[in-house]
């Protein structure tokens, strides 16, 4: 049993790497990603905040990762998909660990150039119908053959808002996770296979 935390910037293939560990461990995944697109549905206010590519409040985020943690049986593994954002956020997440007896394992802090994050993000298609994300060279979802739209907060000025947000509120949790010694780099600009292995071997899994 694992648990981790899987952070990078917008774009760095983190919700491919989560879907290829599930071949290595058994986890539940929480992603504040889709907690925030879930609370845009009912509030105008969080809407607003995901397309300028702010931070949504921690206290909406905090309650919904204490709600889905209780429903995690405790012998499965947690991954962590963009949460922590900042250091505030780690700090509460440290507290949430305490009280669920869980131990945070491993962070994986997948790295990529702002070019190359920029490119990807121009060129990323979801599903319309269930907003999985839809691979380059596929027209339709390979999950459920919905339609291939762009995600609404990929426009080129919020694609720069949540760039920046990253490497100001994000990027110093790397120094944060290091000197704690259990941050892994893995270098986001490779097929995404070499990728999941470069993964895998520091988890020290073997596939
Ligand atoms: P993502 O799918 O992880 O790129 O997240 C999409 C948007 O949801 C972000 O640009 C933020 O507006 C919001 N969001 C995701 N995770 C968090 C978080 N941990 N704290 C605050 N806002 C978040």
């Amino acid at each position: 049993m694992k648990n981790l935390i899987i952070m990078g910037p917008p774009g760095s293939g983190k919700d491919t790497q989560i879907e290829k560990l599930k071949d290595v461990f058994d986890f539940e995944t929480i992603s504040t990603g889709e907690i925030a697109r879930e609370l845009s549905k009912k509030s105008p206010k969080v809407q607003r905040v995901i397309k300028e590519g702010g931070l949504v409040e921690d206290s909406l985020i905090f309650s919904e990762i204490n709600n889905r943690l209780a429903q995690i049986t405790s012998d499965k593994g947690v991954v962590f998909d963009g949460f922590p954002r900042t250091i505030a956020q780690a700090e509460e997440l440290n507290q949430i660990m305490l009280h669920n007896g869980r131990t945070l394992d491993a962070v994986i802090n997948i790295y990529l150039e702002e070019e190359v994050i920029v490119k990807r993000l121009s060129k990323r298609h979801i599903c319309a119908n269930c907003g999985a994300d839809i691979p380059a060279m596929a027209e339709k979802c390979l999950v459920c053959g919905g339609r291939a739209v762009r995600r609404e907060d990929d426009t080129p000025a919020t694609v720069i808002n949540r760039i920046q947000t990253f490497l100001e509120r994000t990027l110093p949790l790397v120094s944060y996770y290091k000197t704690r010694g259990i941050l892994f780099d893995i270098d986001g600009d490779q097929p995404v296979e070499k990728v999941a292995q470069d993964i895998n071997e520091k988890l020290g899994v073997n596939v």
